[in-house]
């Protein structure tokens, strides 16, 4: 499955920022990094980014490079902003799909922002629809994530340090797995264990522990029938 990861803008995008001055991109960049790193644990995924550390990458380009790649997934990665430049009340999580609500995107859509929304513990502003040209100019199915507001002051706070980056990047990650059922099985856990003894006779393994402690070794009796 091919997931193409768009963190939204640029260094250089002018206003998207938080009033205190922290770059919108910057939380969107790493952010992705964590989802991308967290996806990508599973084999049957690869993970694109269409965004440049170096310009703000036209939107047209974006969607352009997702379909060149033949994607399965296109995501983009946001922090929100209320008002005009000042602190603001807004608050909480809201996860965006195309005006049409297509049935793939929304259903993804609906399981990213539950869970985000849980791992934050910010206000769920549940998932709405908007005529955004990432979700419109994409074949693939399209959602779009903005993780809390950079205008309120209580948000922007978070919004700045690694670890609620991190939060936000493995809940879509997981949310992703989880809806497309690619939780990868790990194997359980096998355990070793060295037998020097078996006897009919309780008194005797416990003389045999007792030698194998004053050699140094720590020992178990185990039963089997
Ligand atoms: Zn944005």
């Amino acid at each position: 499955m091919k997931i193409v990861i768009d963190a939204g803008h640029g260094y250089t995008t002018p206003g998207k920022q938080s009033p205190d001055g922290m770059k919108e991109y910057d939380f969107n960049r790493e952010t992705a990094s964590f989802t991308k790193q967290y996806l990508e644990r599973t084999d049957a995924i690869t993970v694109h980014f269409v965004h440049e550390d170096g310009r703000d990458v036209p939107l047209s380009e974006r969607t352009r490079k997702a379909h060149a790649l033949g994607a399965d997934l296109y995501v983009s990665i946001h922090a929100n902003a209320a008002g005009t430049g000042n602190w603001h009340e807004a608050n909480g999580i809201e996860t965006y799909v195309y005006t049409s609500k297509p049935k793939e995107s929304l259903s993804l859509a609906e399981k990213v922002q539950h869970d985000l929304a849980k791992a934050t513990q910010l206000k769920n502003r549940g998932v709405k629809t908007a005529n955004f040209q990432v979700l419109r100019e994409t074949k693939c199915p399209a959602i779009l994530i903005e993780c809390g507001f950079m205008t309120n002051q209580d948000e922007a706070a978070l919004l700045k340090t690694k670890a609620y980056r991190k939060i936000c990047g493995e809940s879509i990650a997981k949310s992703i797995l989880s809806h497309y059922k690619l939780h990868k099985e790990l194997p359980s856990t096998i355990l070793y264990k060295v037998q020097i003894g078996a006897f009919s006779e309780k008194k005797n393994a416990e003389a045999l522990v007792k030698k194998l402690a004053k050699d140094g070794y720590e020992a178990i009796i185990t039963t089997q029938q």
